[in-house]
């Protein structure tokens, strides 16, 4: 089944939104199937952010992405790709739709909170960049049944 790749970035942390957020995911009906609560090193954000690289706004992005713990996580689930895209909302949370976590949450850019990945193709490079195998559980909640026919 699909999987995508989700961090809770600094200012979500430090905004006390790490429940609210995985509230979100998890009552929508995905499968967290990883978790883990940690500092991000320069290597890995700047891994992450490669796509970004030539932008002005890449150094800041870095130094912020490092400035605080991060909860990184991979759900699972039909269409979590664009759909975890939706529930996160547009980049800038100006823009995002209320209901959306940004839209709800935030008004600057640099201050979106949660990284979602884009499709299918950037999720699998961004959890292999961010997780080993063995950290990933491969589960069916015993609710399974209820969410899909
Ligand atoms: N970003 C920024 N200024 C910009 C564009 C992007 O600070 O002008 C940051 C912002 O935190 C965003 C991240 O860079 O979430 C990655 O940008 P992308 O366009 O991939 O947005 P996303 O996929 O996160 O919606
Ligand atoms: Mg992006």
């Amino acid at each position: 089944m699909e999987r995508t790749f989700l961090a809770i970035k600094p200012d979500g942390v430090q905004r006390g939104l790490v429940g609210e957020i995985i509230r979100r995911f998890e009552t929508k009906g995905f499968i967290l199937v990883g978790l883990k609560f940690m500092n991000v090193s320069r290597e890995l954000a700047q891994a992450h952010y490669d796509v970004h690289r030539e932008r002005p706004f890449f150094a800041g992005l870095v130094d912020f992405i490092t400035s605080g713990p991060v909860v990184a996580m991979v759900w699972e689930g039909d269409g979590v790709v664009a759909s975890a895209r939706k529930i996160i909302g547009a980049t800038n949370p100006l823009n995002s739709e209320p209901g959306t976590i940004r839209g709800d949450f935030g008004v600057n850019i640099g201050r979106n909170l949660i990284h979602g990945s884009d499709a299918v193709e950037t999720a699998q490079r961004e959890i292999s960049l961010w997780f080993k195998d063995h950290e990933l559980v491969n589960w069916a909640p015993d609710i399974k049944s209820w969410l899909y026919e």
